[in-house]
């Protein structure tokens, strides 16, 4: 896992454009059994995917807080959601909610995540390759190549089924 997200950023560059026109087809022609599909392809790759040995999303990009995610990790840290976000979270372009420095500071150094159970919702949908209308987020999903070595692993697959 060390060597393959180690080269992960060179080889989604150098993909970026097969993938890129790839999706701009995908988007113009989505399947009619796409998410079904994506689901299979999503589970497939989970199935080999060991996340504790990679924690990459954790490390180098942060999830968007909702208010939901708010108010119930602070309450169970047993903070005001106010002075959770003081502490925690900073307000960014897109005006989210997101980590004021990452690796995330609920990662621990065995890569577990110390508020798995209550996570913000884009942790655990992370890295979206398994949600309806796929085709509506190839933009974030290019993205996802160079952090993400499943998602990278799974366009790979979609192209190569011809999907
Ligand atoms: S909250 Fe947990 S799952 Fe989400 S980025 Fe932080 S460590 Fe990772
Ligand atoms: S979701 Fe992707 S980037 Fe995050 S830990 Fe799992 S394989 Fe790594």
């Amino acid at each position: 896992m060390d060597d393959f997200l180690k080269r992960l950023p060179q080889l989604a560059k150098d993909k970026h454009k097969e993938n890129k026109k790839y999706f701009a087809g995908l988007k113009k022609k989505p399947p009619k059994n796409l998410d079904y599909v994506m689901q299979e392809l999503h589970h497939a790759e989970f199935e080999r995917t060991d996340c504790l040995k990679c924690a990459n999303c954790c490390k180098t990009t942060g999830p968007l807080f909702t208010n939901a995610d708010i108010e119930r990790i602070a309450k169970y840290l047993k903070m005001k959601p106010q002075q959770f976000t003081d502490t925690y979270l900073r307000i960014d372009e897109d005006n989210d909610y997101v980590l004021q420095s990452v690796p995330c500071t609920f990662l621990g150094p065995d890569n577990y995540c110390a508020i798995y159970d209550i996570r913000p919702k884009a942790c655990r949908e992370y890295p979206h390759t398994d949600r309806k209308k796929f085709h509506q987020i190839t933009n974030l999903t290019l993205k996802n190549t160079s952090i993400c070595p499943a998602a990278y692993n799974i366009v790979e697959e979609m192209k190569k089924r011809r999907i």
